[in-house]
């Protein structure tokens, strides 16, 4: 609904007294006086209503591979139209995109209709991504276009820190296709001191999403902060526990960013995360690294190549109907 200045009003907000609102969209649940905007900078009390500040205004517009988001078992090879808000509900020191999520930035604007039909007739596009910043503190947007998109035959994919409260993420889950969840460590502390937020809400969204969406983790290792080997494991035995051992985990490299100055993490911390995780899970991945052996899918029963990736060139190999094409397996990559 639009509020009589142009804005959208928000969904997912109470009245208190003195024309103060209280935002329920994410766990920080904002309480904002009039003329307050939102830790998120995307929802602003007007007058005793909350409007979404960033409906449509996306900081940029680009036709990127699903690899880069990553996505390694959706469409490999195939491309998402991708858009964000200028918003986060995070402060995460070390923000790899702080200039876009952190800053206030120009923005263009993209009617939902719009963004499906650009979506439509781009060559190998096969949906949208809504990534960069936190496109869950784009609530409104995300859900307007997904309901069109669904209709349309278009895919729509979720770059996400996953902080959300359970009401809306219920309400929107069933018009995503896939999501890449950032679960940023298994310490509560590193949550509050590094990023401003809390653990468990993450893990809970992680939880909820996971039989509604195909669903991929990624996990920035910072040295020092939350790559010793216990941090590792916990994060391997979370996942296999309660996602299952199918559920593909990327292990990132950090570079120092933002307000974060500790050094670049090192290959070796991250090739022995990946080790360990593959004592339990069927699908590990190391990102922003050249060694192209770490992006590639291999069959977790016989060792087959299925998927090959160099850079963001992608060659399906030995997959077939999403099944191995040597031993039959089962292998859980949505390509058609
Ligand atoms: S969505 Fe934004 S305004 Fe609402 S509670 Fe979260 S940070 Fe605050």
């Amino acid at each position: 609904m639009k509020s009589s200045d142009g804005h959208i009003e928000a969904m997912f907000y109470e009245t208190l007294d003195d024309k103060k609102v209280r935002c329920n969209l994410c766990p920080q649940l904002c309480t904002l006086g009039p003329g307050q905007n939102g830790i998120c900078r995307g929802r602003m009390n007007k007058d005793g209503k909350l409007v979404a500040l960033t409906y449509a205004e996306t900081i940029s517009l680009s036709n990127d591979p699903v690899e880069k988001k990553p996505l390694y078992h959706f469409y490999p090879g195939k491309y998402l139209l991708s858009m964000g808000p200028n918003a986060c509900n995070l402060k995460c020191q070390h923000c790899q995109n702080w200039e876009v999520s952190q800053t206030k930035v120009r923005t263009s604007r993209i009617s939902p209709e719009q963004a499906v039909e650009f979506a439509q007739s781009t060559r190998n596009c096969v949906g949208l991504s809504f990534t960069y910043t936190e496109p869950l503190m784009w609530y409104e947007y995300v859900l307007e276009t997904a309901k069109i998109a669904r209709s349309k035959g278009v895919k729509i994919t979720l770059v996400t820190n996953g902080f959300i409260n359970p009401t809306p993420a219920e309400k929107l889950l069933p018009l995503v296709d896939a999501i890449n969840l950032d679960i940023k460590s298994m310490d509560d502390d590193f949550y509050r001191k590094v990023c401003g937020a809390k653990l468990q809400p993450v893990l809970d969204f992680a939880k909820q999403a996971k039989p509604m969406t195909m669903l991929e983790i990624t996990n920035l290792l910072i040295p020092g902060h939350n790559d010793r080997s216990d941090q590792v494991q916990m994060l391997v035995d979370w996942v296999h526990d309660n996602l299952g051992p199918n559920t593909p985990l990327h292990f990132s490299r950090y570079f120092p960013r933002y307000k974060m100055t500790s050094p670049a993490t090192p290959i070796e911390t991250l090739l022995k995360a990946r080790k360990m995780a593959t004592e339990k899970l069927k699908f590990v991945y190391v990102g922003n690294v050249m060694n192209d052996n770490l992006h590639n899918t291999y069959c977790p029963n016989c060792g087959e190549l299925l998927v090959e990736r160099s850079g963001y060139s992608v060659r399906i190999a030995k997959l077939k109907s999403e099944k191995c094409g040597n031993c039959g397996e089962q292998i859980p990559i949505v390509t058609s």
